[in-house]
């Protein structure tokens, strides 16, 4: 079973031309599946239509094997990480990363441990009492995702998370964000408008165009195919 199934996946805003035009994508359990397409393509559509934060035209979303087309957003189990990363500046590293847990009212014991168990996976650690200014963009990436991953999401998605950075820094974020999919395993749903980064992040790579899904293929394959 897939971890997520869009299965004929339409969008329309008001009465225009279809922002998502039919797609279907299995994304596999722990796989990396890279959104890819020129600006307007529809692909952060599709992506808050995973997430919940847009209503699906027509078509089914299922996630662990169950249609969610009408559930909210804190009913997915679903972990969003934004462009900004929107880390709680007054906070420190660790309770911008305990954060979910405080607002679910989890006990102290279960939130010390988990930020502890995430901040060393993160390699974070040295780090936990120092506030959101004070660290590097990759440091601050890595809260965010620490977040997502005391929540114990079924999934991560990427919204363009890089597109703010300059060249230097977003060349190691890449690094970075391999590394830690590659380590916690988890299902990963990543758009982006870069080609280098669909080519080195991507189990799979679906190119959209015009709402319309093109291709879905490995890196691999997408590099010799025409
Ligand atoms: P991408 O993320 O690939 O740049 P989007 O999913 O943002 O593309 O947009 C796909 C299409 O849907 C575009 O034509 C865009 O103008 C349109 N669109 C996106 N959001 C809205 C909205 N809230 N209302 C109306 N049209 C929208
Ligand atoms: P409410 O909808 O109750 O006003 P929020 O919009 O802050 O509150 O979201 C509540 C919960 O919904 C969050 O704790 C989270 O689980 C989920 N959620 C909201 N937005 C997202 C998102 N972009 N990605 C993942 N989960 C989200």
């Amino acid at each position: 079973m897939a971890a997520i199934e869009m299965r004929n996946i339409v969008k329309k805003y008001g009465d225009g031309f279809p922002a998502v035009n039919d797609v279907s994508i299995d994304v596999e359990d722990g796989e990396f599946m890279i959104l890819v397409g020129p600006s307007g393509c529809g692909k952060s559509t599709l992506l808050r239509m995973i997430v919940g934060l847009e209503d699906i035209t027509s078509g089914d979303m299922v996630i662990g094997g169950k249609r969610v087309n009408a559930l909210a957003p804190r009913d997915r189990n679903l972990a969003m990480v934004f462009q900004n990363y929107a880390l709680y500046p007054h906070l420190s590293v660790f309770e911008n990363i305990a954060f979910p847990l405080r607002l679910a009212g989890r006990p102290e014991s279960e939130v010390e441990s988990k930020v502890r168990d995430a901040s060393k996976t993160l390699e974070l650690d040295e780090h936990l009492q120092r506030k959101p200014g004070n660290l590097s963009g990759g440091q601050r990436q890595r809260v965010a995702m620490g977040r997502a991953i005391v929540r114990d999401a079924d999934a991560f998605l990427f919204d363009e998370p890089l597109s703010n950075l300059d060249a230097k820094l977003r060349g190691q974020m890449r690094t970075e964000i391999a590394r830690l999919q590659k380590r916690l395993g988890i299902t990963t749903v990543y758009v982006t408008h870069d080609q280098t980064e669909a080519m080195t992040l991507g189990d799979r790579v679906a190119v959209l165009r015009r709402g319309v899904l093109q291709q879905l293929a490995t890196p691999r394959e997408l590099y010799t195919q025409p």
